[in-house]
């Protein structure tokens, strides 16, 4: 489990994210499932809010040592858009 702070901190899985493309999957609101296109490796990503924090969590082996991998930044970059869309639905 990672706390989200700032973009900068997962800045370089972000980049990784741009480059593999992985396809995220919504499985409901704060819970994705990202695909590695190449692979075909699947990892569930999970995003929660706590106490005003913002935590993300990959199932992956990086992920599972806190650290930030591209499947969770980019379930992170979906998360975001859903709830912006949520926001703007209100
Ligand atoms: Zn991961």
């Amino acid at each position: 489990m990672i706390e989200l702070t700032t973009a900068t901190a997962i800045e370089n899985a972000i980049k990784k994210a741009r480059t593999v493309k992985p396809r995220v999957r919504v499985n409901c609101f704060g819970s994705y499932t990202v695909t590695n296109k190449q692979t075909g490796a699947t990892y569930t990503v999970e995003c929660l809010k706590r106490d005003g924090k913002r935590f993300a969590h990959c199932s992956c082996e990086a992920g599972k040592r806190g650290r930030a991998c591209y499947h969770l930044a980019a379930a992170v970059a979906a998360h975001i858009q859903l709830a912006a869309d949520k926001q703007a639905a209100h």
